[in-house]
């Protein structure tokens, strides 16, 4: 490794504050106890507090917190709603049709309503009660290597307090090497320190590889007089409108405690439309007349978006290697049909738990012993659940009846549809060019909303409601590798998508009065670390990388 930074070690490092690996580290803990051990474990989170970029719809299925904690109530989770109701809805234009039937895999009979931001800080609340050291406001940017090349022993944290030029500031604060034995990554769907060290550690070999869908959520306070809270179903979704079968997606609404709802619009990132507005598409899914009676009067409290990877259980990696283990979202542990990855990530962290105190006991954390895991989820009702959507983004991928036609298939054979092994295009990959036509359509779909900055909030708004605060002065944590492709092929090919697919605001094409040149502006203090640029860009051009630790959105609700 060959480092002069300052060194700390642990046996354990979760990287990442999610549900995955804070259940990891509650279960490891809990067994460490059991067996009259004492571990020193550590998680490191890159928000400025735990739960501050936790977002998700969201209904827990409450099968993993159970097996963790049997009297989770008594233990004070923080249950918005308990789910008294399903129902699906197809939106037209202007009307809704309420479906006869919930299919089985959407149906919530059992589950909670909660806010996955709330949630995390009440299990972090837990975890530093039973020893766990958490730092929040320290982003792993680099992972750290044994002399072999190939063990990982720990992640390096950020550097803090450096300039836009990348030279240090009078407050320059080099980042820590955090050592452990065993290193687990739960960083989230699209993790960048696993993205970066994927190729070397071969994790993804002969996988299919994943998709994406961009949520954007709000939670709405409604007026006390509402008729959402007294309906017989508070866990609602809606196909249909406006995304219509072309492009895959759905939106949701779901009750909250204190006459508040979240509401939020998933939109599969296979689409192939080029003009296609994330954020407009939310905002017309808001618009529409049966969505705008239940939130009526209400006021956004807070916005926010997240990317979710859908790909199933034929895009699960490799879930260890020499010293590290991979979890929840990073690693693939999403129920796709169910529209589910909290419980799932639990599970995979407290199966994670359990290898890593084999490994313990036996002194030895290669490979071998840590795969350990792998077979405990081959196991699990875990792999079942990621089994079941082993083909489902493959499917909703297809275009049309098409689409409908895989789908129908899946649900007649449990996942199976034509083929064991499905793949789709890569979502950068789907873009068809822009023509004249779509654009002209594009001018009259969007741009026709009245912005009260109350109920219906603009893209800006949006992002002072996440809460996002950046240092100016750091180095741009959006690395555009061309900048001149953006105003040139992609400008001309796809009218520089970026500015569209970005939740956040954050790509803007400028042009030159005088000239006429086009040029890449770049709003990075508005990044609400969705990660879809990273995924989406036609080209490839944009990395995502961190920022300094603490930055980011500062969710409390969602
Ligand atoms: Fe999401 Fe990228 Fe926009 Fe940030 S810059 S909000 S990660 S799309």
């Amino acid at each position: 490794m060959g480092s002069t930074r300052e060194q700390i070690a642990f046996d354990v490092l979760f990287v990442g504050g999610g549900p995955a690996n804070l259940a990891g580290a509650l279960h490891l803990m809990e067994l460490a106890k059991a067996k009259g051990q004492q571990l020193e474990v550590a998680l490191i989170e890159k928000g400025d507090a735990m739960g501050a970029h936790a977002l998700s719809g969201a209904v827990l299925n409450p099968r993993a917190l159970q097996e963790l904690m049997p009297d989770y109530r008594g233990a004070g989770c923080p249950i918005e709603k308990d789910v008294r109701g399903d129902a699906l809805y197809f939106l037209t234009g202007r009307g809704h049709y309420r479906m006869p039937f919930v299919p089985k895999h959407m149906r919530n009979e059992g589950c909670h309503i909660i806010s996955l931001s709330r949630f995390v800080r009440w299990l972090a609340h837990l975890a530093e009660g039973v020893g766990v050291n958490i730092f929040a406001g320290f982003a792993g940017t680099e992972v750290l290597y044994g002399e072999d090349g190939k063990t990982v022993v720990g992640v390096r944290t950020g550097d803090k307090g450096l300039g836009k030029d990348g030279k240090a500031k009078s407050n320059f604060e080099p980042g820590i090497d955090v050592l452990a034995k065993v290193t687990v990554f739960g960083e989230g769907a699209r993790g960048s320190l696993v993205g970066s060290a994927a190729k070397r550690l071969n994790i993804f070999a002969g996988r299919v590889h994943q998709t994406y869908e961009t949520g954007i959520k709000e939670v709405i306070q409604l007026p006390e007089k509402n008729d959402f809270a007294g309906s017989d179903a508070n866990d609602l979704h809606m196909f249909g409108y406006p995304l219509g079968l072309s492009t895959h997606g759905g939106g949701f609404v779901y009750e909250m405690a204190d006459n508040r709802v979240a509401l939020g619009l998933l939109t599969a990132l296979s689409y192939q439309a080029p003009m296609l507005d994330l954020y407009e598409e939310f905002m017309r899914f808001k618009g529409h007349p049966f969505v705008r009676g239940i939130i009526r009067g209400g006021r956004v409290m807070e916005q926010g978006a997240r990317v979710v990877g859908s790909g199933g259980y034929f895009t699960v990696p490799k879930l260890a290697v020499n010293g590290a283990m991979f979890v929840g979202a990073t690693a693939s542990m999403f129920n796709a049909p169910s529209l589910k990855g909290i419980h799932t990530s639990m599970k995979s962290g407290m199966l994670a738990a359990e290898t890593i105190m084999e490994s313990i006991s036996r002194d030895n954390f290669k490979e071998e012993t840590l795969l350990q895991y792998q077979d405990l989820f081959e196991s699990s009702w875990l792999k079942q659940e990621v089994y079941v959507g082993r083909n489902y983004a493959q499917a909703a991928s297809k275009k049309g009846p098409l689409k409908l036609f895989h789908l129908g298939l899946q649900y007649i054979t449990d996942g199976r549809g034509v083929f064991e092994k499905m793949s789709a295009l890569k979502d950068s990959k789907t873009l068809k060019p822009v023509t004249p036509e779509a654009f002209d359509r594009s001018e009259r779909r969007y741009g026709h909303h009245d912005y009260d900055s109350t109920l219906f909030v603009d893209k800006l708004t949006g992002v002072y409601l996440s809460k996002t605060h950046h240092l100016e002065d750091q180095p741009c944590h959006l690395v555009v590798h061309d900048p001149h492709l953006c105003v040139t092929t992609c400008y001309e090919t796809y009218r520089s998508p970026c500015t569209r697919f970005c939740p956040g605001n954050v790509y803007e094409i400028e042009v030159d009065e005088t000239t006429q040149e086009k040029r890449l502006k770049l709003n990075p203090s508005n990044c609400l670390h969705c990660k879809t640029c990273d995924i989406k860009d036609p080209y490839a051009n944009i990395t995502w990388t961190c920022p300094e630790g603490g930055d980011g959105p500062g969710y409390t609700v969602l």
